[in-house]
């Protein structure tokens, strides 16, 4: 297989700094599309993987799948797209398109593992795929979307994870005018999730632990703010919520947001994975018919569907632009939740970086 080389940035072990590297994209077979990035997000699955937090992290790790680009190059039987095209990749790169899952549109849980945008095994080289910190990717026609030319192509960026993560529970439990929903944490996924619940027309609460959050909160759609270490605030909303979306990166206490489901409510974990501690009392579950859940990013035709929803309604992330030389002070910022509410990199600051050998 012939490749060509690109400039990249990630990281070669899982304690060491994100820096230039080379790697390599595969040229065009018939139905890949060629991308220039333009704006990729930053995540924090990107920090998750590049330092090994969930186990099975591939070195070098070059993260990103928050990508926004324009078509420069496609394959012979590329229907959908054309040169110029401005176009976008998430979190999935291929599936099988074949096993019940996918074929209803849910790639995101293929059967057969979907490939990752990064450290997925990627079917055309054996190795390992490489994400969107870098200057270009070739990919799958099916699993590139079309991006509305009435958004910023930089504020849209963060829509293909942070967004569709929050926007498939949203349409999975039916959310909708007058729905009560609340979101755990305010970050790039917890921001994202105020915005689309309130304009599906959801009564929207924020869970935070930060007080200095709240009146952005409202801003971005909150209509309620409850500071989750107040316990006289969060017994103030006990049984109220149809859906608690929960976004926090690691391990917490879920028995304090049980409480404040309503019965028949669902709680659906997006942000830790791994054992509960301390473990979940069942009895409010039993006795208010109360579900815990998870969820994960979502389906391509789901993606475009959000994509075309965001376009509609004007709906963007609230981004700090940053260039890639930025990466590593933007990851330590990300850990100490002072993100407000993604950081986008501008990958010109990659181009124009002289190549390291
Ligand atoms: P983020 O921007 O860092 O936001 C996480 C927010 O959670 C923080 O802003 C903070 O909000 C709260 N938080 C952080 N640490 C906490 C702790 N120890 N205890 C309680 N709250 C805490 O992260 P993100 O990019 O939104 O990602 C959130 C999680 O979702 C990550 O674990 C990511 O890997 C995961 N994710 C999952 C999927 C999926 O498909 N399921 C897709 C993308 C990302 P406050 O300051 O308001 O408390
Ligand atoms: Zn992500």
């Amino acid at each position: 297989m012939s490749v060509n080389q690109v400039k990249a940035f990630g990281t070669a072990a899982a304690n060491a700094d994100l820096e230039q590297m080379k790697i390599e994209r595969r040229t065009l077979t018939g139905k890949d599309v060629e991308i220039d990035i333009l704006f990729c997000g930053v995540c924090h699955s990107d920090l998750h993987t590049a330092r090994n937090d969930w186990g099975g992290s591939k070195y070098p790790c070059v993260p990103g799948h928050e990508i926004v680009g324009k078509v420069i190059g496609t394959g012979k039987e590329v229907t959908k797209f054309k040169p110029g095209d401005l176009v976008a990749v998430g979190c999935m790169v291929d599936s099988c398109q074949t096993c019940d899952n996918c074929k209803q549109d849910l790639e995101q849980y293929c059967l057969n593992g979907f490939t990752g945008t990064y450290n997925g095994k990627d079917k055309h080289t054996n190795g390992h795929t490489f994400g969107g910190y870098s200057e270009k990717i070739v990919v799958d026609e099916h699993f590139v979307l079309k991006v509305p030319e009435n958004l910023d192509a930089a504020a849209v960026a963060p829509v293909l994870c942070a967004g569709i993560t929050t926007w498939s529970p949203l349409r999975h439990w039916k959310v909708t005018k007058g729905s009560k929903v609340a979101v755990v944490g305010l970050g790039g996924l917890g921001h994202m999730a105020l915005k689309l619940a309130h304009a599906l027309g959801a009564e929207v609460t924020l869970f935070s632990r930060s007080a200095d959050k709240k009146e952005e909160a409202k801003a971005l759609g909150a209509d309620n703010v409850i500071i989750s270490t107040d316990e006289q605030q969060m017994a103030s909303v006990k049984n109220t919520f149809d859906l608690i979306i929960d976004t926090v990166p690691y391990v917490h206490d879920l028995n304090p947001y049980i409480a404040t489901l309503h019965a028949s409510g669902t709680l659906v974990l997006v942000g830790y994975l791994g054992p509960l501690d301390p473990v979940l009392n069942t009895a409010p579950m039993v006795v208010g018919r109360k579900a815990v859940s998870g969820s994960l990013i979502g389906g391509i035709a789901e993606t475009q569907e959000l994509l075309d929803f965001c376009g509609e309604h004007q709906i963007v992330s609230e981004i700090e632009r940053i260039n890639i030389q930025d990466i590593n002070t933007a990851y330590e910022r990300m850990l100490k939740s002072d993100v407000r509410y993604r950081f986008v990199i501008d990958m010109a600051s990659l181009k124009n970086e002289t190549v390291k050998n």
